[in-house]
């Protein structure tokens, strides 16, 4: 039986490489010199993708008449057109779960950052200013309610390690959960109005596009903290710069921006901006489970099984199963 081709995007774990090799034929796009000349003589065979963060628009999609599955080794999947894919019959899998706690922990981390000014701190004590006199004080912790925009499965983690922490916390959702007890906001500016401190954890994509605005950040006010973990899009980055500028709020920590992995030299240059390079997942130990999950959803998928964790958009029954 000849092997199925199997389509790389990116650099994977090499766990990746190693469990399929032996089943499929990889063909790696960014080793190709021409994409467009491997993609057109691949393109007809390829009856997957396997990708870490996977930009997969309609129009790749529409280059690979055989596809059956786009697996990426990621929870956000805002960068595939999973209208396309279900149009289809493509299923799409990510990789829930296996990286929640590894957010949540480098969330509560960002967030004490850039309240409590760690890296600045430390950059004052590497720069010889200690002698000096000692660093400024700081803002707190202390006494915050802390709103979570997106309380599902990471944004929940997150909320869990709040509790530790023993400050207040609510959260904005388009809707209510039974099973929750913090306070839930129907609107994100009432939220905002309410709160101190902002947490995004949603996904990416057209729905979230600049939920977090102007309109929230003077909601937040002057001692406001804005946590991103979420994907650049959510928020409005224009707005954020302008907000940090004129003390609109006090500070901010991301991990995600917009037309990564560029970020503005406006937002590099402000001292109350904590900036980390999207590594919020981006432990060896927690990527190695994420591309172990989206092997095993290649490998279930091989084997005409249902592949473990389909998308919602995209329900195994209703997806093209090997032939
Ligand atoms: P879940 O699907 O479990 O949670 C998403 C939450 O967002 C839900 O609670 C949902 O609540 C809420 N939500 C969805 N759409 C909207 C909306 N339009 N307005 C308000 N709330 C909304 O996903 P995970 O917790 O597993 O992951 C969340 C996201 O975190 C990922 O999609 C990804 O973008 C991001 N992420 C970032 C990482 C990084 O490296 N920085 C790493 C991992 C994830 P409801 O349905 O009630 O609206």
């Amino acid at each position: 039986m000849t092997k199925p081709d199997l389509l790389m995007l990116t650099p994977m774990r090499p766990l990746v490489e190693a469990a399929l090799e032996p089943h499929a034929t990889l063909h790696r796009l960014w080793e190709a010199q021409d994409r467009d000349a491997l993609l057109a003589e691949v393109g007809p065979r390829v009856r997957g993708i396997v990708s870490f963060v996977a930009s997969c628009p309609r129009t790749l999609i529409e280059k690979l008449p055989a596809l059956e599955i786009i697996a990426t080794s990621a929870v956000g999947y805002d960068g595939i057109d999973v209208k396309a894919a279900a149009e289809r019959g493509v299923v799409v899998t990510n990789t829930p779960d296996v990286l929640t706690d590894e957010v949540a922990d480098l969330t509560i981390g960002l967030l004490l950052a850039t309240i409590r000014e760690i890296p600045r701190a430390e950059r004052y004590l590497r720069g010889g200013h200690w002698p000096e006199a000692p660093y400024r004080l700081t803002a707190t912790l202390r006494g915050r309610t802390v709103g979570i925009i997106g309380l599902g499965r990471i944004g929940k983690a997150i909320a869990q390690r709040l509790e530790g922490f023993d400050v207040a916390i609510a959260y904005h959702g388009r809707r209510q959960q039974a099973d929750v007890t913090y306070s839930y906001y129907p609107t994100l500016t009432g939220m905002a109005q309410a709160v101190d401190t902002l947490i995004a954890i949603t996904p990416g994509g057209a729905e979230t596009r600049h939920m977090v605005n102007k309109e929230t950040f003077e909601a937040l006010g002057p001692d406001g903290i804005f946590i991103n973990v979420a994907r650049g899009s959510v928020v409005d980055q224009e707005a954020l710069i302008a907000a940090l500028k004129n003390g609109t709020i006090l500070a901010a920590g991301l991990d995600v921006y917009d037309n990564e992995p560029h970020v503005p030299a406006e937002l590099i240059a402000l001292e109350n901006a904590v900036l980390l390079p999207h590594v919020a997942s981006a432990s060896g130990h927690t990527r190695d489970a994420m591309a172990q999950l989206a092997v095993d959803n290649v490998m279930a998928w091989l084997k005409g099984e249902p592949p473990l964790t389909p998308v919602p958009e995209t329900p195994w029954p209703h997806a093209k199963r090997p032939v």
